[in-house]
């Protein structure tokens, strides 16, 4: 990261009064952990996706890792995922000694190809992990048949996902699965560091709030521990900020919806850039980063310092994570294995992307990225 930030960031949060006046009221009120607002933030998040059963946490990894949990995962298990996704999705297996086996890619909509995940189910699988990548629905009933076969469960990374909808009309999280959130930054709603988990039935949430809370008995008793525990939990303010960027949710995503358009619209006349796939019919993706794939004779790190010097932040996005040197060395993993997914996460920029842009900022992307590969493709 450099020191100076850049005129436009790669993410930012939006942050208004409300979302001032809810955090300080819940200083003032000086119960800052376990209160009222972490049950209020649940109900909203809960009403919100259609489910009755949400249980909050200190973050998106914090959810995957009980989700596993809840869903019964065991050493030695196999469970089936993406590469092409953070981290988070596939460390949480490992978290609990199992093993991610990954799977190849949809080369459209970038997430879990089902066939691909179809093919991958050996007789130590016990479940699928799919990730809602970019906020675009995965093919969940494709998924659902094949767990259906097997016998196995599904936990979702709906992390990136927040206001999704599946093309049947249910929304991202709402299908009966164990789904988890996340609310870092450069989400679609933050609460600083944060996470929430929808749990399918009330037994599971107990379970979950027992864990994200040392394993206490659910009455809060504090003579005893019941199981084994995580401080997982999500603080008061981290809860008041959530209330707020939830009740904002409609503003923030059409915002981040209309900005997507001013992209799209400035960005399809460059000859050889992918852009984000439209959505299917019926389904609605919910923005949460701008990636475009650039042509196969640009080099990205000129495009990236590039536009760096410009003050435009970019990235690439995202690297594949069974090549990471510790997926390599502990997993065997290797270059070849999944060739939609590693040639997508060779060639993937996001792009500045938040609520707040203006049309003249997306342009000045667009301006400055055209040139950019023009230059690259020219080498001055
Ligand atoms: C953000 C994110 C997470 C969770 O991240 P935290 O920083 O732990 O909140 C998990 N999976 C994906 C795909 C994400 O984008």
């Amino acid at each position: 990261m450099s020191a100076e930030s850049p005129r436009l960031p790669l993410a930012s949060p939006d942050i208004g009064p409300l979302e001032e006046q809810l955090v300080v009221a819940a200083l003032r009120s000086r119960r800052l952990s376990l209160g009222p607002l972490l049950r209020e933030f649940e109900a909203l998040l809960g009403e919100r996706l259609g489910v009755e059963h949400v249980s909050a946490v200190s973050s998106g990894t914090a959810a995957l890792h009980l989700a596993v949990r809840a869903a019964g995962i065991e050493a030695g298990d196999e469970v089936v995922t993406t590469p092409f996704s953070f981290v988070a999705s596939a460390n949480c297996i490992v978290y609990e000694g199992a093993r991610p086996v990954f799977c190849d890619i949809d080369p459209v909509t970038l997430n879990i190809d089902p066939e691909a995940a179809a093919a991958a189910v050996s007789e130590r699988t016990t479940g699928l992990l799919p990730v809602h990548i970019f906020g675009y629905p995965a093919d969940l009933p494709a998924l659902e048949a094949i767990a259906r076969r097997h016998g196995l469960w599904i936990v979702e990374d709906a992390c990136e996902a927040l206001g999704a909808v599946h093309d049947d009309g249910v929304a991202v999280g709402a299908r009966g699965h164990l789904a988890a959130f996340g609310f870092y930054p450069n989400k679609q709603i933050t609460t600083g560091e944060g996470g929430a988990l929808v749990c399918p039935d009330a037994a599971t949430k107990a379970r979950v709030d027992s864990e994200r809370n040392q394993g206490r008995a659910p009455d809060m008793g504090w003579l005893d521990h019941v199981r084994l525990g995580f401080n997982y939990r999500l603080d008061e303010l981290s809860c008041a900020l959530g209330i707020a960027q939830l009740k904002r949710l409609d503003e923030l995503l059409a915002a981040r919806a209309r900005v997507a358009a001013w992209y799209r619209e400035r960005l399809s006349g460059i000859e050889g850039l992918g852009l984000p796939c439209p959505d299917s019919a019926g389904a609605r993706r919910s923005w949460f980063v701008f990636c475009v794939q650039l042509p196969g004779d640009v080099d990205r790190a000129g495009v990236i310092e590039r536009l760096r010097a410009r003050g435009i932040e970019t990235k690439p996005y995202l690297p594949a994570i069974h090549l990471f040197s510790y997926y390599r060395e502990r997993f065997g993993y290797r270059p070849g294995q999944f060739p939609v997914c590693e040639h997508v996460a060779e060639r993937s920029l996001a792009l500045p992307f938040h609520s707040r842009m203006r049309e003249s900022d997306v342009d000045q992307v667009a301006t400055e990225l055209e040139r950019a590969i023009g230059r690259v493709r020219a080498g001055t």
